[in-house]
């Protein structure tokens, strides 16, 4: 689902003010009433900015600046972060806070948006992954397969794709039979290879033709696979490390998933 909604500079010149689309990510503590948030834009990627007096009671920026809204935002440049003067939701979510499930997925989803952004990057097509993956997360509850296609596509956009068609070391064309995934060198490692390397890890067949097609499908292909317990663990394991490896530490909230999965 896509929204209609084009950022654009509001005056001439170095225009003080602009409007954008937000989502935003997270939200620290400023003093006694402010707080800045960390929003994620079509056009200018992931951005910080401060919301003033948005801890007063009755602040009308309050509500709309809460982690996991869809906004259409109005700031003002600032010497060092940019103020937000307006903020109106254009979507909050409520199937996906409604349930303790979906929002600790969506909290997982922004925390990887943060974890591998830096400010002021442009990635447009990761904005509307984003926003995709926030819509899906309410209208699907395939929630499984949302996050491996999100994951996958995050480090597509991020020049993080891992290799699958090839081996990494040896690269002979990988064959039907039980490979090896290696976060390493982000991609497969023929048996032969795989066996070498410690950090490698066995991958099934089937979970290899999965992530095959994930990667260059569109969701509505990716969401027809039905998969086992066993295959969504293996392929939930293989993403997950390779995430980790890539930031050098575990996401804060995947733990929060586990617990919840009990
Ligand atoms: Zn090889």
């Amino acid at each position: 689902m896509k929204t209609d909604v084009s950022s654009k500079k509001v005056g001439t010149g170095r225009s003080r003010s602009y409007q954008t689309q937000a989502i935003i990510i997270k939200q620290t503590r400023l003093g006694e009433v402010d707080k800045i948030i960390t929003i994620y834009t079509p056009e200018f990627g992931k951005l910080k900015a401060v919301a003033k007096g948005s801890c007063r009671p009755g602040s009308k920026l309050g509500g709309n600046v809460e982690p996991l809204t869809h906004s259409l935002m109005m700031l003002a440049r600032g010497r060092n972060l940019d103020i937000i003067t307006q903020s109106q939701a254009i979507d909050v979510f409520p199937a996906l806070k409604n349930d303790l499930w979906r929002t600790s997925c969506g909290f997982y989803i922004l925390e990887l948006i943060d974890s591998f952004t830096v400010e002021n990057n442009e990635n447009h097509p990761l904005f509307d992954l984003l926003l995709d993956t926030l819509h899906r997360m309410c209208q699907d509850d395939n929630s499984e397969t949302i996050l491996r296609y999100f994951e996958l596509h995050l480090l597509n956009y991020l020049g993080y794709r891992p290799q699958l068609r090839e081996c990494v070391i040896c690269d002979s064309p990988v064959k039907q039979t039980f490979n090896f995934f290696d976060p390493d060198r982000g991609g497969i490692l023929c048996p032969g290879c795989g066996q070498e390397q410690p950090g490698a890890r066995p991958l099934s067949v089937d979970a290899l033709k999965i992530l095959r097609l994930w990667q260059s499908c569109d969701y509505t292909t990716a969401r027809r696979v039905k998969l086992g317990a066993g295959l969504r663990l293996e392929l939930e394991q293989v993403m997950q490390g390779y995430i980790k490896y890539l930031l050098q530490r575990e996401v804060k909230s995947v733990s929060w998933l586990e617990e919840l999965k009990k």
